[in-house]
């Protein structure tokens, strides 16, 4: 499977108005630095808003406590791994810290399709390859307050070995570099205020002029009776 289109009729989000969001499903990439909080702030933002979907990736790294399989990620071994990437069933995998991760497709064109709005909480890696195939696709970049905090997070997660905190750190440098291939920057200091900002990237982005439903546009202010089409034609 290659690239898939990303816009075109789809079913309503509850708690929002039919009219701007009966389209396909948007879908939204957030990296950071390992520790930086973007699970934290993922988990939330799923709970938050309504319509949105938290993509769960396949990995081969082993389940920290309190992970569950199917939950958290798909927990994988590599020959598994390596069978789904000969079959193309992910839309991106990466090395990252020494694992393998991979966002599937089946589960993600089922909720774009269904107008359902996407979160990918994948690497730098990943965004890069992802941006290629879905040219809508709205990246967020999160930045930690400083190296010290970031140090601290990793620390007092207390979920990685001491080296693989080491090897988390040793990355940051050169994913903070990549920040300009990303649309927007978040500082996750305070944890409230991140929520904030992201929420409103996340309504912003779903009123954006060009998600609009074109069709439902024409059949209420533009065509004549006679002339209205397809299935929005009694849209909203
Ligand atoms: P990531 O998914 O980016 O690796 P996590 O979401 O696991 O990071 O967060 C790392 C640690 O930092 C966790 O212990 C989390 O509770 C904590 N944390 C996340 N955001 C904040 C924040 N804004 N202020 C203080 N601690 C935070
Ligand atoms: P962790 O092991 O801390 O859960 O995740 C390590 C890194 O892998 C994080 O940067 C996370 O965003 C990234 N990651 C998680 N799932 C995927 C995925 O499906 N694809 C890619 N490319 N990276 C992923």
């Amino acid at each position: 499977m290659n690239s898939a289109p990303t816009t075109s009729p789809s079913v309503p989000v509850s708690g929002h108005p039919r009219s701007s969001t009966d389209r396909r499903g948007i879908l939204f990439i957030i990296s950071a630095p390992s520790g930086t909080g973007k699970t934290t702030l993922c988990k939330q933002l799923t709970v938050n808003l309504p319509g949105l979907w938290h993509s769960i990736s396949y990995t081969t790294r082993k389940p920290r406590p309190g992970e569950e399989h199917g939950s958290d990620y798909y927990f994988v071994d590599e020959k598994s791994f390596q069978e789904m990437t000969a079959k193309n069933e992910f839309v991106e995998w990466a090395h990252v810290y020494g694992n393998l991760y991979g966002t599937p497709w089946k589960s993600l064109t089922e909720k774009i399709d269904q107008g359902i709005d996407v979160l990918l909480e994948i690497d730098v890696q990943g965004a890069l390859q992802v941006k290629k195939r879905f040219e809508d696709a709205v990246s967020i970049f999160i930045l930690p307050p400083s190296m010290t905090v970031l140090r601290s997070r990793l620390h007092t997660r207390a979920s990685d070995t001491p080296d693989e905190i080491q090897r988390r750190l040793h990355k940051v440098k050169e994913e903070v570099w990549s920040y300009r291939e990303y649309a927007y920057i978040v500082r996750n200091e305070d944890l409230s205020r991140s929520l904030r900002d992201l929420e409103s990237i996340f309504w912003s982005e779903r009123l954006k002029t060009k998600r609009l439903n074109m069709t439902w546009l024409e059949n209420n202010f533009i065509l004549d009776d006679d002339q209205k089409t397809g299935d929005h034609k009694d849209l909203p």
